[in-house]
């Protein structure tokens, strides 16, 4: 039977990232991926924000590794002519019992290390963003916007020049640990099964990684699926900020609360809002009726927003490990030697903001190696 040293499941960014960066060990890798393509799944349903590390708790691998990949993938972009922009962003108070949150907020990024965080008054938010309405603001010079699909095509020439074999089409459908490694049994595209030997897995299955760990034998995980949807903004009003606008995120950071968010093109849209669903429930339609909550939570920061200048966009799911009323969780990147899976090593709950740290996550995963 074949043998390599090193499976990846999933060509989302983590497996990309992940994939390339192994890929200097000069180690056999395969990239297994279910679609013919890759990215298609969370990893091309997101704000494309490269976040600055301001909202995660200290010493979580989240503030870790969004603050040490956010320098990364300003590296990367700079280097590999990755189109982004660092646009900056302010979270905006719009009353006086936001204000201790802000402060809070502000203390949060500084302990996470995060550069250049500033407390402004009404007066200078005014001066940066004179459409947006708000009583006080937290300037973050270090958040940007990137086109995700070039970053992960970048990713994915270069895991390929450094060796790496992507497989698309190839769904894993069985693991089984055997001795000094793992079989793994795939499905591809023609409906033909195939298996192989790896010494290493690693699970950058995005929403499926908790079933994948379950082939192997693992019950410890259960992903919480939380839909997020976007409405577009028309009539050309994304001339009307400068910047990504940010509410007061959620309690227990289940999301950020609905933003506003530009893309490349300087293109308006808001969202995600927040709705766990089940399994069954898994797709990204958008219902047109939710235009009235997205119109009601943006008015308050940009009251320049009219009702029917807005429009389903896209969605995403996020594969979180926090379910609605859980404190907050962090990411699981970990080999599971104590669970007895030497070599298995498990992404899990690589929710936002996963974009920007993985470069970071696969620094990680290799020193985990
Ligand atoms: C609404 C929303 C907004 C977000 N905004 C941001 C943001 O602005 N900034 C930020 O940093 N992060 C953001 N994130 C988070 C970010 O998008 C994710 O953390 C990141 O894309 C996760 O990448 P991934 O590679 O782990 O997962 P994915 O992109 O989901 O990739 C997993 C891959 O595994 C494959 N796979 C699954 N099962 C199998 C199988 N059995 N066999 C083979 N392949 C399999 C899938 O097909 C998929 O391609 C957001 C997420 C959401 C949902």
């Amino acid at each position: 039977m074949e043998k390599v040293d090193i499976t990846i499941i999933g060509a989302g960014v983590v497996g990309l990232a992940v994939a390339t960066t192994l890929a200097e060990c000069k180690k056999s890798i395969f990239l297994l991926e279910r679609h013919s393509a890759f990215g298609q799944e969370t990893s091309s349903r997101n704000s494309e924000v490269i976040h600055a590390g301001i909202y995660y708790p200290k010493g979580s691998l989240k503030a870790k590794l969004c603050v040490e990949g956010n320098r990364l993938l300003y590296e990367i972009c700079e280097a590999n002519k990755i189109p982004y922009r660092r646009i900056t962003k302010v979270i905006v108070a719009s009353n006086k019992a936001e204000l201790a949150q802000l402060e809070a907020l502000s203390l949060k990024g500084d302990d996470n290390g995060v550069p250049g965080l500033k407390l402004i008054t009404r007066d200078e938010l005014k001066e940066l963003e004179p459409n947006v309405a708000g009583i006080a603001a937290l300037f973050s010079p270090n958040t940007g916007i990137i086109d995700v699909h070039s970053l992960m095509k970048y990713l994915a020439d270069k895991a390929k020049f450094g060796g790496a074999e992507i497989s698309y089409g190839s769904n894993v459908k069985a693991i089984k640990k055997i001795s000094g490694g793992y079989e793994l049994l795939v499905g591809d595209e023609g409906g033909e099964d195939f298996s192989f030997v790896s010494e290493v897995v690693i699970n950058c299955a995005g929403l499926e990684s908790d079933q994948i760990v379950r082939l192997v034998g693992i019950d410890a995980y259960e992903l919480k699926l939380c839909k997020g949807d976007y409405f577009s903004v028309s009539g050309g009003k994304g001339k009307l900020i400068e910047r990504l606008v940010y509410p007061i995120p959620h309690e227990q950071n289940v999301g950020l609360g609905v933003h506003a968010t530009l893309n490349l093109q300087g293109e308006l849209r808001l969202g995600p809002d927040t709705t766990y669903i089940s399994r069954d429930e898994m797709g990204y339609d958008i219902d047109p009726a939710k235009a009235a909550q997205f119109y009601q939570a943006a008015k308050k920061l940009l009251p320049f927003i009219e009702l029917n200048d807005l429009s389903p966009d896209t969605s995403g799911i996020r594969p979180k490990l926090q379910g609605p009323n859980d404190p907050v969780a962090d990411f699981v990147v970990c080999e599971e030697k104590d669970k007895g899976y030497p070599g298995f090593i498990n992404l899990i709950g690589i929710e936002s903001p996963g974009l920007t740290a993985a470069p970071a996550i696969a620094k990680m995963v290799k020193d985990l190696l």
